[in-house]
């Protein structure tokens, strides 16, 4: 029997369109542009999507034939020529493979370009028409913001169930399992697709706790139901400024609407019912040092939500690090600082060194300025790792040339890539124990907690300024549909609110 043959590719960024770093091909080299088989060398036995993929056809005795695969660290707008380069790849490579038998992509969802705001759904479009009637299917992260092109071009749109993202390989393998259903003519993939005007922060979207967890836990129970097969709930991510950016609710059967329907209709208005419980508390950054400055037990976690590059926040923001350096405090590990100058004067100043540095703050006004700080070389590093996981564990993370440097007391981690820190390897790779330390400060908003948590005596959320801050009202939006919540008040339901509180 001649195997069944399945095309696939990516194109993977979060697009956040206030960011001034400007997303191009050189943005996409620097994580990953690969092209053909380089990617079963790249994710082969990888916990992530492309791993599940490769896996899944395994599996099913399937030949994949992998196209283009394209991923950058999130930041600003994609240039019109670093997108019509890697879809006409992807769309070259799928021609080429004929004759196919299906197309399993891995999309981010939340990616947008100087001329398409929803570029996965031109992605989709485009495949679908090569493709006709032959099965189209995709994975998405769990900050995707489905669009009507989508969902229409598609036949199944398969999103994490995770955040922190640890379920992509999962995601991966399970789109394999769903395309052979189609394939031997045993699922006819059929739509619900709702989404409630809402727009939830980046914090409140962590899926280990409420209001999230019981979501996703209703997303599961449903999933038991006959002729139900999969269920998406994507929470959205703000800073496309698309109009349909936020949650969305994506219920697949096998050829009942109605059902589809339905349950994506009460996933709608569970959520919207529960929305008052994705509000964001953080800490005041002063009052979160203070307390810090009196503990003894650590490490304690504390995340700069602000300034999280996985959000497309530049990385090298400074309010903490000078707040802290203010404040006295010793003993802790700083996760990271964005900064190739800083980099390329300390690697001249030599190990065992000191140097004087103009550290961080050299994108935007947003996360503070650059600060003058004096410190010992302590190491030097090509800033190469393997993730040790939850999250892509296998997969190699690349910091470029790292050093970390010793400012007052603590260990500043300051690399010429950015990388979000939500991986221990990060820590071994530079010689940092952090069971040891005081405290931890990492540049993330959730993904730090699944391999954190297990090490943290505590975790706080800072409340930090910065592009990936969770105080979306301080934002100038200026597509996303509205009214939306939590940006229009009214739609807070105050006089509700408050006769709960008075019973
Ligand atoms: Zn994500």
């Amino acid at each position: 029997m001649i195997a069944m043959r399945i095309v696939t590719g990516t194109i993977s960024h979060e697009t956040h369109v206030m960011s001034n770093i400007s997303t191009g091909l050189a943005e996409f080299r620097s994580r990953r542009l690969l092209y053909g088989d380089e990617l079963f060398k790249e994710f082969t036995e990888t916990a992530t999507p492309a791993g599940g993929i490769i896996e899944g056809c395994k599996r099913h005795g399937f030949e994949l034939i992998p196209t283009v695969f394209a991923s950058a660290t999130p930041s600003g707008i994609v240039t019109k020529e670093a997108f019509d380069t890697i879809l006409a790849g992807i769309l070259d490579g799928v021609r080429m493979a004929e004759p196919f038998d299906a197309v399993v992509l891995h999309l981010h969802g939340a990616g947008v370009s100087a001329e398409y705001p929803d570029i996965e759904g031109k992605v989709l479009s485009e495949v679908r028409k090569i493709a006709g009637d032959r099965p189209v299917v995709a994975t998405f992260d769990l900050h995707a913001n489905y669009t009507e092109e989508m969902v229409e071009s598609a036949d199944m749109l398969i999103g994490y169930d995770t955040y922190p993202h640890v379920d992509g390989y999962e995601r991966g393998v399970e789109a394999v399992e769903l395309t052979a259903r189609m394939l031997n003519g045993s699922l006819s993939p059929t739509l619900g697709f709702r989404q409630p005007p809402m727009l939830p922060a980046l914090q409140v979207q962590f899926t280990g706790r409420y209001p999230m967890k019981r979501l996703i836990e209703e997303a599961h129970k449903m999933e038991g139901l006959d002729s139900v097969e999969s269920i998406t709930v994507a929470a959205g991510f703000p800073w496309s400024d698309i109009p349909e950016a936020g949650m969305s609710f994506i219920v697949t059967t096998n050829d009942d609407q109605l059902l589809a329907d339905s349950l994506a209709g009460e996933l709608h208005d569970m959520a919207w019912n529960m929305r008052r419980e994705f509000l964001v508390s953080p800490m005041p950054l002063g009052e979160a040092l203070r307390y810090v400055g009196k503990v003894v037990d650590g490490p304690i976690v504390l995340a700069d939500i602000g300034d999280n590059p996985g959000g497309g926040a530049p990385e090298d923001g400074t309010v903490v690090l000078r707040a802290l350096l203010e404040e006295g405090l010793t003993d802790g590990v700083f996760a990271l600082i964005w900064d190739p100058e800083s980099v390329k004067a300390a690697v001249e100043a030599g190990v065992g060194e000191e140097v004087s540095l103009v550290l961080g703050g050299k994108t935007d006004e947003m996360h503070g300025g650059p600060l003058e700080v004096t410190g010992v070389v302590k190491n030097v590093t090509d800033g190469k790792f393997t993730n040790l996981g939850p999250m892509g564990t296998g997969s190699e993370s690349d910091l470029g040339e790292t050093v970390v440097v010793d400012i007052g007391g603590n260990d500043v981690i300051v690399t010429s890539k950015r990388v979000q820190p939500l991986d221990l390897g990060l820590y071994e790779s530079q010689g940092i124990d952090i069971t040891g330390k005081r405290f931890v400060v990492v540049k993330s908003s959730v993904h730090f907690r699944a391999a954190h948590e297990p090490v943290a005596s505590e975790i706080i959320e800072l409340d930090t300024p910065g592009l990936t801050s969770p105080r979306l009202a301080g934002f100038e939006f200026k597509n996303i549909r509205r009214p939306i919540f939590p940006l229009d008040v009214e739609m807070l339901g105050i006089t509700e609110l408050k006769s709960m509180e008075d019973e």
